[in-house]
């Protein structure tokens, strides 16, 4: 995330609606991408979402007929506010829902709701656990569902725990799902010999496969031994979608995360030195893709900035008694994805492909039922319905 600051010289953060030392009124600004003042000149309204709810700071154009915001405009289904509880539980879902967009936004890439592009657009549908069926978080044909109960701290670590996860996050969550998106609208539709479609099979394997069998197989033998040394996180070995998927959320991670540091000032510190570089070849695109030595090496600089920072995080949560900051080891081969995800993040992006009309489009689901049982092909067909 940047660093944002008011004209009075106070920092100002992602979530602010007012300055705390000058009381200026302030937003997000999404077509600015920054923090704006809200005066009567600045042409600008805040998002309904804001004031009635508490759970938005955006802003709009003062003339835009619209009441909600980019953000909340991707909203189909929001819990029931009556219910006790369910308002703060939204509002930490809203809070990680803007800061993935505004990550996405950074990189060029604009979502549109569901409503205004029926074919390409996306939705989400925030959902109670009690509601019956049970739902779990999960991805199908354009709308995202998001289990609620996911933003009750207690919940999300029973779940970590039961699913022996290093880290499991709401802003994980919206990363991850947003990657089955993107996946479906990227490559869902381009044929078996695209050159892109080539270079995902080689790099996470055949996105054809069944993927209720590696569901159940995931949860009923567990990820294979030794996946440390190809995968980003045990749940990526589930099936290619899951890798990429993970894959995907962890380059959004990473460069947020690094960004953050930079605008911070946050210098490497003296155990960054112990950080082996990784090699030139683990960033290499796939044979049969253009090969951009140049931007192989920048983006392995890239890379090298996070990584040797990674023990200074983990030290300084150490020192809080805090869990590590950053539980992941880099294996090459899962460098090799990021590079690949970097490729077509930045610049190798296939041309958009409506997702209703997508080749497969099969529900996923990244999450079994919290906190158990685990899940089955039957309840991933509850999503679908
Ligand atoms: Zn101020
Ligand atoms: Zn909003
Ligand atoms: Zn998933």
């Amino acid at each position: 995330m940047k660093r944002f600051s008011c004209e009075c010289g106070n920092v100002l953060f992602f979530e602010n609606s007012q300055c705390l030392q000058c009381g200026s009124e302030m937003g997000f600004d999404p077509a600015m991408g920054t923090m704006v003042k809200l005066t009567p000149e600045s042409g600008l309204k805040r998002c309904d979402n804001g004031p009635t709810h508490g759970v938005c700071n955006w802003l709009l154009a003062k003339d835009d007929t619209n009441i909600l915001c980019t953000a909340c405009r991707l909203n189909r289904t929001i819990p029931d506010l009556n219910l006790y509880g369910n308002l703060p539980l939204w509002g930490r879902m809203e809070s990680a829902k803007r800061r993935l967009l505004a990550t996405l936004l950074g990189l060029g890439i604009e979502v549109h709701c569901l409503n205004e592009d029926p074919v390409g657009g996306l939705a989400f549908d925030f959902i109670q656990t009690l509601s019956n069926p049970p739902v779990t978080t999960g991805y199908a044909v354009g709308v995202i569902t998001v289990n609620l109960q996911e933003a009750d701290d207690a919940v999300r670590e029973q779940t970590r725990q039961q699913l022996g996860e290093s880290s499991r996050t709401l802003l994980g969550h919206f990363r991850h799902e947003t990657g089955h998106y993107f996946w479906e609208r990227w490559f869902g539709t381009l044929a078996l010999d695209h050159p892109l479609r080539v270079a995902f099979t080689g790099l996470f394997g055949d996105a054809g496969l069944d993927y209720a069998t590696s569901l159940n197989r995931h949860y009923s033998q567990g990820p294979p031994l030794g996946w440390e040394q190809s995968y980003i996180s045990a749940y990526a070995t589930m099936h290619p979608w899951e890798d990429w998927a993970e894959t995907w959320s962890h380059y959004l991670q990473i460069l947020d995360g690094l960004e953050t540091c930079e605008a911070f000032g946050l210098q490497l510190g003296a155990g960054s030195l112990e950080v082996t570089p990784f090699p030139k070849e683990s960033a290499t695109l796939p044979e049969n893709l253009p090969q951009e030595p140049a931007e192989d090496q920048k983006f392995l600089t890239w890379l090298h900035r996070w990584v040797r920072r990674a023990p200074m995080f983990n030290e300084i949560s150490a020192s809080l008694g805090q869990p590590a900051l950053y539980p992941f080891v880099l294996s090459l081969p899962a460098v090799r994805k990021l590079r690949f995800v970097h490729y077509v993040a930045s610049e190798g992006r296939p041309k958009p492909q409506p997702a209703a009309v997508a080749a497969n489009p099969v529900p996923v689901e990244s999450t079994p039922p919290a906190p158990a049982p685990l899940a089955t092909p039957e309840a991933k067909e509850q999503v679908a319905a």
